[in-house]
């Protein structure tokens, strides 16, 4: 990929517990503006991959010991997870980890507490947010653990989208949804990214759905990347349609 990168990933290895080597050495860059799909099987790396770079790692005695990571061009790998959204940097976690006991527009405005620009702005934000999820409008008021798997879903991309980041790591939003919902927040994700900028890596198990969104792909296998290339290429590839796209 040779556009300007506003992520790069320098040939990081992941150690957890000071023994387990999960990563063995991952190399990735999304462009500015681009949607980038991390594909694999489970336990392939992807989740492990999206923690290194917000710094996640910690809380479950991972760390980096190797390779480097840049934000629009500047390391970022020290970098407490907070700072990095004020950066622009957000991560979705797999699971969605709304607050259950808040209502979806409580949990949205929770989104913009590293902002400093004031209510106008982020009130102005939140109806921005409900112009792309028509759903979360109507559901505004419930509360969030009351409201279905795919609601859940777009309310962890919306409170995201709340620290108005210039880069969202998505992490398996297909997850225990139905294909039809799944499309609908892929949609979105593409509607987000065409008209607000905002860059993407999504790591999927949900190849198929993956690639018709991403431009570009990176396959990974126990901890490395095996194949990368553009989404179309992908797609066309027969060891991915046989592997990875369960068709063959
Ligand atoms: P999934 O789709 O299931 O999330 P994944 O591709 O995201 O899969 P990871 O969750 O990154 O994979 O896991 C990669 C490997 O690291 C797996 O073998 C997993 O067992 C291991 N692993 C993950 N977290 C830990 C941990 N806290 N301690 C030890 N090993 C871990």
């Amino acid at each position: 990929q040779n556009a300007e990168a506003v992520l790069t990933v320098n040939n990081i290895e992941v150690v957890y517990d000071h023994v387990i080597l999960v990563l063995k050495g991952v190399s990735l860059s999304v462009p500015k503006g681009g949607i980038v799909a991390l594909l694999g099987a489970n336990g392939a790396g992807k989740t492990t991959t999206l923690k290194a770079i917000s710094n996640l790692l910690h809380a479950e005695r991972g760390e980096v010991t190797k390779g480097s990571i840049e934000f629009n061009g500047e390391r970022v790998d020290r970098l407490s997870p907070n700072e990095l959204v004020r950066r622009g940097c957000i991560q979705v976690l797999e699971g969605r980890h709304c607050f259950g006991h808040l209502t979806i527009e409580e949990n949205l405005l929770t989104g913009a507490f590293t902002r400093c620009d004031g209510n106008a702005a982020i009130k102005r934000d939140l109806e921005a947010i409900y112009e792309y999820f028509p759903r979360l409008k109507q559901r505004r008021s419930s509360m969030a653990g009351y409201t279905s798997g795919g609601e859940q879903q777009m309310c962890a991309i919306g409170r995201a989208m709340m620290s108005k980041p210039s880069m969202i790591l998505l992490d398996e939003p297909s997850m225990g949804l139905a294909p039809q919902i799944v499309e609908e927040i892929f949609e979105i994700v593409r509607k987000l990214n065409a008209t607000e900028g905002v860059s993407f890596l999504l790591a999927e198990q949900n190849s198929n759905m993956a690639l018709k969104y991403a431009t570009y792909g990176y396959i990974l296998e126990t901890g490395r990347v095996v194949m990368d290339g553009p989404a179309r290429m992908l797609r066309e590839n027969e060891d991915v349609k046989e592997f990875y796209l369960g068709v063959s």
